[in-house]
């Protein structure tokens, strides 16, 4: 019950798990995370210490999850995953944290969900290997304090801001993640088409990796679909006429945006005027969650430069007009 929904097994996932980079060597760029990772790792190991708790920020699908398994494969441990909405109860957190060997990681998914009864007795277990739980109610209710292995709590979140500040303040190693770049993404690609036997030429990898929102989780998904397309209207070989052909059938466009991407951006183009536009009207306005739109859509049209975050709301920029072909009006275009 503790275990989060994505490790148990549609077929999607098990292909997702297949695809995972072992060690920190097969992770693709990241530079600064991997480098970051890869000094603090050697010197616990040297010390045999545990690692010091590490936060991973990002958007979905950028290898926050793989990166844990990383750490605690590299640290030569076991990691047992849970996430913060299914933690409900103090309880759920001391069980787990009870049965961890000597400097095992525990990685929580989501852990900005966490409930503040869970948050307030992971504070000492994460300062001081130390629980102290509540045993009983009313009058006989009495605190019992339980000592616990040395651990590492690697904690992933879509938005470090909502956080609050004493658990960020307890993570010893903070890393956000970036989008990647074409280029790693096309690597990831190879790479993975290499797993999956997959035939590809590399500019086919390379026509996945524009389109896949700079994001590995993308980038494998659309390669599954092409390779399936490539099966059936062609011999197999993933050339880039064929990804295009294949993305453009799964309408992902030319910058890898989708309907959804599209549909967002649309909206504020035509329907509140390019902006600005609060996130309450948009939501409705699409029919997707608040949410949904923060950790998922905007993240990458803002990297990428189609849309603004303002204190008043979301601006599109000159070049959504352009990606639309529609006319720049003059106060953005001046
Ligand atoms: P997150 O936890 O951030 O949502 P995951 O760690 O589940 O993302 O990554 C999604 C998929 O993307 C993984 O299955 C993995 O195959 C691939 N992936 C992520 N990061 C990398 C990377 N740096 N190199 C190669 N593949 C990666």
């Amino acid at each position: 019950r503790l275990i989060a929904p994505s490790t148990q097994g549609t077929q999607e996932e098990a292909l997702e798990r297949a695809l995972r980079p072992k060690v920190l060597d097969e992770y693709v760029g990241q530079e600064k995370a991997r480098g970051q990772l890869e000094i603090f790792i050697n010197a616990a190991r040297g010390r045999s210490e545990a690692l010091d708790h590490v936060l991973l920020f990002g958007p979905p699908g950028l290898g926050k999850t793989t990166l844990a398994h990383i750490i605690a494969k590299e640290m030569g441990v076991n990691m047992r995953q849970t996430s913060g909405p299914v933690l409900e109860r103090a309880g759920d957190l001391a069980a787990l944290l009870t049965n961890l060997e000597p400097n095992d990681v525990l990685f929580i998914d989501e852990i900005h969900r966490l409930s503040p009864v869970v948050e307030e007795i992971l504070y000492p277990a994460m300062e001081d290997y130390r629980l102290d739980i509540m045993i009983g109610e009313g009058p006989a209710a009495r605190s019992v304090r339980l000592d616990l292995p040395p651990f590492t709590l690697v904690g992933a979140t879509t938005r470090a801001g909502m956080l609050t500040n004493p658990l960020r303040d307890r993570f010893g190693i903070v890393s956000r993640l970036e989008f990647y770049t074409a280029e790693e993404l096309a690597r990831i690609v190879h790479r993975s088409a290499g797993l999956l036997e997959v035939s590809m030429q590399q500019e086919g990898a390379l026509e996945i990796a524009r389109r896949s929102r700079g994001t590995p989780r993308i980038a494998n998904r659309l390669l599954r679909r092409v390779r399936d397309y490539a099966q059936v209207k062609s011999d197999g070989m993933v050339s880039a006429a064929i990804a295009d052909a294949a993305l453009k059938m799964l309408d992902v466009d030319k910058l890898g945006f989708d309907v959804m991407d599209r549909k967002l951006l649309l909206a504020v183009l035509e329907k509140f005027d390019g902006g600005p536009v609060g996130l309450d009207n948009l939501a409705a306005a699409i029919g997707e969650e608040r949410d949904t739109i923060e950790d998922v859509l905007e993240p990458y049209l803002i990297q990428q430069g189609y849309l603004m975050r303002t204190p008043r709301g979301r601006i599109a920029t000159q070049q959504a007009y352009q990606h639309f072909g529609l006319a720049v009006p003059g106060k953005i275009g001046a």
